[in-house]
């Protein structure tokens, strides 16, 4: 377990029970599932796929990959959240499989076996990003697609991803994000390429705080979302 942060792990399973509940900590996650979804089902046609979620939490988006027709296996390091994953499953009758593995130990275990991955709202929670997007790079089939979220660095994002949403509109529980983590789009990028993907696409995912709405538009100085094939 060497490219994990055991405080960030327990940072989200202290909250884990919560997960599901869409007013929670977790109500970002929530409110931005259908736009991801869309996103990546526009790209890759999720029906019938086998997906991988990396990192994938309480299993808000691998569950609704799952419910439109993906076989979804999902793995994360923190145990209750993925608890709490799989008790949502009887829940809801969705078949997903989740494992307590890491992302590097998978791609060992069954590399190039999947038609896509995901990896959302992850990477800046790592202590070595480039580690696991190179792991995504070995678990996905030659030609396959894998999407990126994390948040830009610079400081409207700070002011945005930090400030704004802990702090001001507490959207999200202090100490959440660690800026120094932020990742630039260019440097995700660069981390794909070295991992011998090609970059494909980048696409903003917006806040209004006044609207109170997110939506997937070209402004990546914040959040975003890369797409890259194998
Ligand atoms: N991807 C999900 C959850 C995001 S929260 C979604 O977008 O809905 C971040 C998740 O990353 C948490 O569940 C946390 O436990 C997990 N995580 C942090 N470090 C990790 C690591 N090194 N390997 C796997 N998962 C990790």
């Amino acid at each position: 377990m060497s490219n994990a942060d055991p405080l960030e792990l327990e940072k989200f399973s202290e909250l884990a029970h919560r997960w599901w509940d869409p007013k929670s900590e977790f109500k970002p996650l929530h409110d931005i599932n259908p736009l991801r979804l869309d996103y990546v089902d526009s790209i890759v046609k999720i029906d019938k796929r086998h997906i991988l979620d990396v990192g994938c939490g309480g299993g808000i988006l691998a569950e609704s990959m799952a419910a439109r027709g993906a076989v979804v296996t999902g793995i994360d390091l923190a145990d209750k959240p993925l608890k709490v994953a799989e008790l949502h499953l009887i829940e809801t009758g969705q078949n997903v499989t989740y494992r307590n593995i890491s992302a590097e130990d998978l791609a060992r275990e069954q590399p190039a076996s999947f038609d896509a991955v995901t990896c959302m709202e992850m990477l800046e929670h790592v202590p070595d990003p480039a580690a696991i997007v190179a792991a995504c790079a070995a678990l996905v089939k030659p030609g396959g697609p894998i999407f990126f979220s994390t948040i830009n660095r610079n400081p409207k994002s700070y002011l945005f991803a930090v400030i704004g949403a802990e702090y001001i509109l507490q959207l999200l529980p202090r100490g959440t994000h660690d800026y120094a983590r932020f990742i630039k789009p260019s440097e995700l990028a660069a981390m794909c390429r070295r991992a011998q993907l090609d970059v494909r696409g980048l696409t903003g995912m917006t806040y209004n705080p006044f609207t109170q709405r997110y939506a997937l538009e070209a402004d990546a100085s914040v959040n975003y979302i890369l797409h890259a094939t194998r």
